[in-house]
């Protein structure tokens, strides 16, 4: 999340609007579309509108939460799972106030300071504080993968049998990026091109990684974009294996609030 972006009439926004405030954690955390915790697949998910209109939790109270289910691996999910805003009972404008008022200053604020300003018990300010100078402590994460990055197409659902690889029937074409010992990236195409892919490298990689896919053309001009492309064959076992198997691996584009919990 860009501490920058949160000023004092944005905070008071959020603040009046519980909402609001979940649909600003969306979009700073989620900028491409909401991206699956279970399976890391980006922008395959679809809202889950509450049946009455009005989401309420077991004591009766307005609930706030908004759900996602993912479209692939068919988890549910919300924009806290994996933050340190995680499993705590305090409304989302909170934490943003929270996050405004320790990072925005100097030197930050108190616990009682917290307590005071949020209206809240000292002891939920004071797991706040702690949780959010433990995120402050953590160096801000890349946003885009770097390295060595191998990208690849898989193809997931439909019915079709018997047809495997580029051009299966009834099937969504997903490309995944992985970074060499780091994180992996999944989203969504309409259709494998080289224009698509391209897309989504520039969006995903830094210029200078060095680009690992197999011989498809499809990669070969994006691939110039990057400081180095190199082309492996699938069949002879080059391909990483996790890379092989699919998706499974859970990718975020990461935020310093992806930290999760302290304890
Ligand atoms: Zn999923």
């Amino acid at each position: 999340m860009d501490v920058e972006g949160l000023n004092l009439s944005t905070i008071a926004k959020l603040f009046s609007d519980e909402t609001a405030a979940w649909q600003y954690l969306e979009q700073t955390r989620w900028p491409n579309g909401p991206i699956c915790p279970h399976c890391g697949i980006v922008n395959h998910a679809y809202f889950l509108e509450p049946e009455s209109g009005i989401r309420t939790t077991r004591t009766g109270d307005t609930s706030y939460r908004r759900l996602w289910k993912c479209g692939d691996c068919r988890q549910k999910f919300s924009v806290l799972v994996g933050t340190i805003f995680e499993d705590s009972h305090i409304p989302v404008s909170k934490w943003l106030l929270a996050v405004h008022l320790m990072c925005a200053g100097k030197n930050g604020v108190s616990a009682l300071e917290l307590s005071r300003q949020l209206g809240i018990a000292y002891r939920s300010a004071w797991f706040m504080a702690h949780r959010i100078r433990y995120a402050m402590a953590r160096p801000p994460l890349v946003d885009k993968l770097s390295g060595t990055v191998e990208a690849d197409e898989t193809y997931i659902g439909g019915k079709a049998h018997g047809k495997r690889g580029r051009g299966a029937a009834n099937k969504t074409p997903v490309v995944t990026l992985v970074e060499r010992d780091g994180e992996a990236r999944s989203q969504v195409v309409a259709n494998v091109t080289g224009e698509n892919i391209g897309a989504i490298l520039h969006e995903q990689v830094k210029p200078d990684a060095t680009l690992v896919t197999d011989s498809y053309p499809v990669y070969t001009k994006p691939g110039k974009d990057f400081a180095a492309h190199h082309t492996v064959d699938h069949g002879a076992g080059n391909m990483p294996a996790r890379m092989v198997k699919g998706r499974r691996r859970s990718g975020c584009i990461a935020t310093r609030w992806k930290a999760s919990s302290p304890s």
